[in-house]
């Protein structure tokens, strides 16, 4: 019997329980350094699509510059610090996953079809950026400077979206629709997924306690929008 020529997938449990644990653990300690001087709460990482291993994390440093969202920041790292050598460097379409903790805005969609990762996930949607975080900035850009009037900003639940989840590029999911779609049957194990993603999301109401704290007082950012 021949060896498969590509390691298969991980399991959709093993991928949620990555990926919570590597939010819980790596990009939500970086936050709190980061709301605490100004910046969004936002973060993410990049991750070996076999091992599932996060190669790099990074978080929103908007005290420096308006252009560092999480996203930006993480894929700037990935090339420039943590591989540089391009013979070296991780496929980004074929060897890694792109997890980011928020919905990627406009930039950072952009950002992630133009270094080629294809597979990505997020834990909040555009809607929760705005409702629990009092940051609307991702859909009003797109209606405002992409004139997308199709979409109602509401979810994907039989309302036309933003922007293409699947399209030529990479391919968007929440890890709520990835609890969602779990086979038929495993009842249980979906009812215990969305019951822990909803406690990771709960670990973001102190830190955005933080940030819109800071915003009231004038902390120090070089973004307008905040
Ligand atoms: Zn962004």
């Amino acid at each position: 019997m021949s060896a498969p020529v590509d390691t298969p997938p991980p399991s959709k449990t093993h991928l949620l329980s990555t990926l919570l644990s590597t939010i819980e653990e790596r990009i939500i300690p970086l936050t709190q350094q980061g709301v605490s001087s100004g910046s969004k709460l936002f973060g993410a990482a990049i991750l070996s699509r076999t091992t599932l291993h996060p190669y790099t994390t990074a978080t929103n440093n908007e005290r420096i510059s308006p252009l560092l969202h999480g996203e930006i920041n993480c894929i700037q790292q990935f090339f420039t610090a943590d591989f540089p050598d391009p013979t070296t460097r991780p496929d980004p379409a074929r060897d890694c996953i792109f997890l980011a903790t928020h919905e990627p805005c406009s930039l950072c969609l952009s950002g992630i079809a133009w270094s080629g990762f294809s597979e990505v996930y997020f834990l909040f949607s555009y809607e929760e950026s705005r409702d629990l975080f009092a940051i609307p900035h991702d859909i009003e850009i797109l209606r405002e400077v992409f004139t997308v009037r199709s979409g109602l900003g509401e979810g994907q639940g039989g309302r036309a979206p933003l922007y293409n989840r699947r399209n030529k590029f990479f391919h968007a999911r929440s890890l709520d629709d990835v609890a969602g779609a779990m086979e038929e049957g495993d009842d249980d194990e979906r009812r215990k997924w969305v019951v822990e993603i909803d406690r990771v999301k709960g670990l973001y109401g102190a830190l955005s306690d933080v940030y819109q704290q800071g915003k009231m007082a004038g902390a120090e950012s070089s973004s307008i929008w905040k």
